[in-house]
């Protein structure tokens, strides 16, 4: 087990859970930050990432991934250590006030305050029903594409009928060996722009459309995959080489283990005091979507101001012997 000592543990690298980074580290404050997916920026990154926001202060438009970057970007000067695809799974209180806080790939850190920042809680990719598919994760399949150029010279098959699987095809088409799209029905879902370019890449024999086929097999040696079975509805099963297998199935949301922290919880919201967005556990403040109160507005804007508030009453918990000046950003500017 890795273990880890620090000011705040942020659950959640939505843009809050970013932001908080910021906010804390002008108050000398160093986070660690947890999130299930493999990437940062929560709902933004994951549901919408060139969709233009337009009510983000100062920006009169700037799409979900610009948001991200800029949030990140903001929060490097203070060297937030990230620990990405994983959950937080207990957090549990130690004897002298600071917590212990457990993750599903072994890590523990200790902290002496903890901000939850998990949105609508821990996001996971749907996973098809394959037997033994666990055993090739990480290796041969992958639910989301950080780095596409790893797929360069590969068989690769995509899943699904979405945005994303053909957004993936379409891009991976000039990098793979091979790209085979599988979807159970005729007709993707997906922009028709994107599904016109499909066509042509399949007519100039760069992408395979398989369809209505399901997926129905894995076949491999220890977890790198040779071969994607699918069926078609009439139980007609045919074999595609593939090194890769990318399925696009949409993401699931569950707040999951946050319910057993012993924290007032209204129908998968926090509750907090609103004037410091602390919980009913002293040290243990929620931000952004997950916390409620009345009035309460689900902004990206608004967890900005909530994450200001939690970080200056946290400011008290960690530093009690050293009273805070509240001080602008263009008194103290920005250092580590
Ligand atoms: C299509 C769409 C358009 C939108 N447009 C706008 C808009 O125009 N303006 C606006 O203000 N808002 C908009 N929103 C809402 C906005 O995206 C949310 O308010 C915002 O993302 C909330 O940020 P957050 O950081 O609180 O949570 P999230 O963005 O939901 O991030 C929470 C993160 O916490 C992680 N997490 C949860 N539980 C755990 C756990 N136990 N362990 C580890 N990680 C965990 C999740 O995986 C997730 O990545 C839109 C939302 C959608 C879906």
């Amino acid at each position: 087990m890795k273990q880890y000592k620090t000011d705040i543990v942020v659950v959640g690298a939505g843009p809050v859970g970013l932001f908080a980074v910021f906010q804390a580290g002008m108050l000398k404050m160093k986070c660690h930050v947890i999130d299930a997916l493999e990437v940062i920026g929560g709902q933004c990154s994951a549901l919408y990432p060139e969709k233009p926001i337009y009510d983000i202060p100062a920006y009169p438009e700037i799409s979900g991934r610009n948001l991200i970057e800029s949030l990140a970007k903001q929060a490097e000067p203070f060297n937030p250590i990230y620990h990405l695809n994983q959950r937080v799974t207990k957090v549990e209180k130690n004897a002298d006030g600071s917590f212990n806080v457990a993750t599903s790939k072994d890590i523990l850190i200790k902290s002496k305050v903890v901000i939850i920042a998990a949105g609508c809680g821990a996001f996971g990719p749907n996973k098809p029903p394959l037997k033994d598919i666990e055993n090739y994760e990480g290796n041969s399949v992958f639910y989301a594409v950080v780095n596409p150029k790893q797929f360069e010279g590969k068989n690769v098959v995509i899943a699904g009928g979405g945005d994303s699987a053909i957004d993936w095809a379409i891009i991976l088409a000039d990098i793979a060996k091979n790209v085979s799209i599988v979807h159970r029905r005729n007709k993707f879902r997906c922009a028709p722009e994107n599904s016109d370019k499909l066509y042509s890449l399949h007519k100039q024999g760069k992408v395979s459309i398989e369809t209505p086929y399901q997926l129905h097999d894995l076949e491999g040696q220890g977890n790198s995959l040779t071969q994607v079975k699918v069926v078609d509805l009439d139980g007609n099963v045919k074999a595609i080489d593939a090194d890769i297998l990318l399925p696009f199935f949409g993401l699931s949301m569950d707040i999951g283990p946050i319910v057993d922290w012993g924290l007032n919880i209204e129908k998968k919201h926090v509750k907090v005091k609103a004037s410091t967005m602390e919980t009913n556990k002293k040290g243990i403040y929620a931000v952004g979507d997950i916390a409620t109160y009345e009035g309460k507005l689900k902004l990206i804007l608004t967890g900005f101001s909530e994450v200001a508030r939690a970080c200056h009453s946290a400011y008290n918990i960690i530093y009690p012997d050293t009273p805070l000046h509240f001080e602008y950003s263009t008194t103290k500017g920005v250092s580590s």
